[in-house]
Formats: C-alpha cells, sequence, structure tokens
C-alpha cells in the first residue's frame, strides 16, 4: 500500500483534500490526522473491518481500545447511554479540547471498537482538521495515536511517517502539534471520577467543575500495577518506548544535575553512546554529547510539547542510552512524569535522597 501525504493549513484545510480523506474513511480506509494532542490514526468507527484493520496496521493488541472522535457534543448521546450530568458540565467548559470521557457504551457501537468493554471513551479534538474530517464523513472516528503500538507518540506527520509508512492509507499533515502529550482519560462510570490517564487537561482543572478526582494507582505509578481487565486496558501494554535504553533521573534540580553527569560519565567508560533528555536549566550545566531539551523547567507544556519528539530524535541520533530529567509534577508535568516513566519501563532513578 502506497501511504499518500497532503498537506493542510492546520487553521483552514482546502475543502477539496478533506472530501478526499473522508471519503477514504467512509471507504473503510485508514487516515492519520491531527489533533491538538498527537496526530491520531482515524478508521470510521461504526464499521467493524476498518477498525480491525486499525489495529493491525499499528500491531496494536486487540484488548486495547482506541478513543472515539466526535465532531459535535450531541454525538454523546447517540455513542454512549446514562450519562451522568458531569459529563454536561464538562463538555461545557474543556470540549474541543484534549479531554476524553469513558461513560457507558451504547448497543450501537461495533464490539470491536470498544474491545468488547460495556464503556467507551469519547472526545471531540480542538482542531480545524480533526473537526473538518470527522463532520465531513460524518461518523465517529476512532483514532488511536498514530504509531506503532509500544512507541513514541507522533506529534509530526514525519513520526507517523516513520512508523506507518506503507500500512495506512493517507496522512493529514498539518505541522507540529500543539499540546504534545495525549488527552486526559476520565472515567465517569465511577464515583469519585476517576484519572486513568493524565494529559491535556490537568487534574486541577478537573477538580475546578468536579470536586474531588482521583488517579488511577497506574498513573505515575514507579513500577508495574496490575489491572483489572475491565478498567483501562491499554495500562497493562508497554508504552511510549524509544528503542534505546531509558532512565528517568527524579529529584532536587541539583541533585539530578550531579546525578545524570554522573551516569553520564560512567556510561560513556563503559563505551556506551549517550543521550541526556533535560531541562535547559541542567543541560546548560551538564556536558552532554548528544541531548536535547524538554524547555524550562518552570513551563511543564514546553516539555509537553518537545517530549515525543525528542525521544525520536535522540533514538534517530543513535544512542543507547537515555538519560531523562524527571520534571516537576504541576500541570502537564503529570503527563509528563507518566510518560517518561513509562517509556523508561519504571527505570527510576531517585537522586538525592538515601
Ligand atoms: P490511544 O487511543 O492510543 O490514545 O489510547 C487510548 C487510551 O484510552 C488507552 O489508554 C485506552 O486503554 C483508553 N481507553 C479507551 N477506551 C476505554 C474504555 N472504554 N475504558 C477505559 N479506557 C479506555
Ligand atoms: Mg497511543
Amino acid at each position: 500500500m502506497k501511504t499518500l501525504v497532503l498537506r493542510v493549513d492546520p487553521r483552514n484545510p482546502d475543502p477539496e483534500k478533506i472530501v478526499a480523506a473522508a471519503r477514504r474513511l467512509k471507504e473503510g480506509g485508514l487516515v492519520a490526522f491531527p489533533t491538538e494532542t498527537v496526530y491520531g490514526l482515524g478508521a470510521d468507527a461504526l464499521n467493524p473491518k476498518a477498525v480491525l484493520s486499525l489495529f493491525e496496521a499499528k500491531k496494536r493488541p486487540l484488548d486495547n481500545p482506541p478513543i472515539v472522535h466526535i465532531g459535535e457534543p450531541g454525538e454523546i448521546d447517540r455513542l454512549a447511554v446514562e450519562v451522568p450530568p458531569e459529563a454536561e458540565r464538562l463538555v461545557e467548559r474543556f470540549w474541543p479540547g484534549p479531554l476524553t470521557l469513558v461513560l457507558k457504551r451504547s448497543p450501537s457501537v461495533p464490539s470491536v471498537t470498544t474491545c468488547g468493554l460495556d464503556t467507551i471513551a469519547l472526545r471531540m479534538p480542538k482542531h480545524a482538521v480533526a473537526l473538518a474530517l470527522i463532520r465531513g464523513g460524518g461518523t465517529p472516528v476512532a483514532a488511536p495515536s498514530a504509531n506503532l503500538a509500544g512507541r513514541p507518540s507522533p506529534t509530526t506527520a514525519e513520526h507517523v511517517l516513520q512508523d506507518l509508512d506503507g500500512r495506512i492509507d493517507l496522512i493529514l499533515d498539518a505541522g507540529p502539534t500543539a499540546v504534545g502529550v495525549e488527552s486526559t482519560v476520565l472515567d465517569l462510570t465511577v464515583r469519585p471520577p476517576q484519572i486513568l490517564r493524565p494529559g491535556g487537561t490537568p487534574r486541577e482543572a478537573l477538580e475546578e467543575v468536579l470536586g474531588e478526582v482521583v488517579f488511577h494507582p497506574s498513573v505515575l505509578a514507579e513500577r508495574e500495577v496490575e489491572v483489572e481487565r475491565a478498567k483501562s486496558p491499554g495500562m497493562k501494554h508497554r508504552h511510549y518506548a524509544p528503542s534505546a535504553e531509558m532512565w528517568v533521573v527524579e529529584g532536587e534540580p541539583e541533585a539530578v544535575k550531579e546525578k545524570l553527569s554522573e551516569l553520564a560519565e560512567e556510561l560513556r567508560r563503559g563505551g556506551k553512546k549517550v543521550g541526556i533528555l533535560a531541562t535547559e536549566e541542567t543541560l546548560s550545566r551538564c556536558r552532554a554529547e548528544v541531548s536535547a531539551s524538554l524547555g524550562r523547567r518552570e513551563e511543564p507544556r514546553e516539555a509537553a510539547r518537545r517530549l515525543f519528539g525528542a525521544l525520536r530524535e535522540l533514538e534517530a541520533k543513535g544512542v543507547e542510552v537515555i538519560l531523562a530529567e524527571g520534571v516537576p509534577l504541576r500541570g502537564l508535568g503529570v503527563a509528563v512524569t507518566d510518560r517518561l516513566r513509562k517509556a523508561s519501563g519504571y527505570r527510576i532513578i531517585k537522586a538525592g535522597k538515601g
């Protein structure tokens, strides 16, 4: 299969290209498209064959359901049942945007789309191209991230090509995505509402609307967590991992800098090619042959935007080990830290203490 790349303006996409992409979707094809979080790989959510081919193209395990993307808030009522009043308040405040709601699914949704669960994950993305495509297709779009399962998520069309060239029909290329990490996945079928995956909408913002919101134990986990199947199956699979071995060093900035330098030196002496992924402040004081920046330490949004691209960049430079600096657990820093820990396969080092 030849993968076609169509460049589109991120704010004002060419209607002809959108029509062509929407037609591919309706015919059962696979179309990668930008959202404000990362690039998604879309299939018609109501077409079981198309959804199956989506899992195949990504090599995604069949027990990890995609998020279903919709073009209007009203679509919720077509795809979900017993929608609690909280959903309406969240939609009002955060949609379109990086918040996914887990609700009871309607029987009209094919069971392959939800991997047999009795719940469905729904989101309305905040991106002109994504919305034009979904509305143009006139059908909800199942869209996990447009990467091979387990790899860092794609924040550019180039990343999508790296993983999926020849495996999908079409990519709408509208340049780099704004948020850089995936949406927050919030389970509204439990009380209090539970964050299954931290992402582009911080917990603090959700609490302003809902009161108490809790993290599922897998969020920010420091080791593999046993997850009951019914919960969020995606949690049990390896995620975001670059090809290089990766370690995350967390703690006070000074201690982290010391530890990173020490580890880098040790590895280099052992003949390893090392890449450091850290904040500007740390990089400016830490000798590194190969490095990538997470931006300034006080800017978690910048770290989120840069994270996945930086992992792919280090990998492309052929490093064998990535040493990453943990970022403060504020705002999007929670999502970034969660990704770093999982990408490292929980190789976490606490600097300074003990
Ligand atoms: P992705 O589509 O790659 O961004 O990943 C979607 C995330 O949403 C994964 O972590 C899934 O496990 C999660 N998810 C999708 N559907 C459900 C659901 N019905 N219940 C809980 N989590 C879900
Ligand atoms: Mg994904």
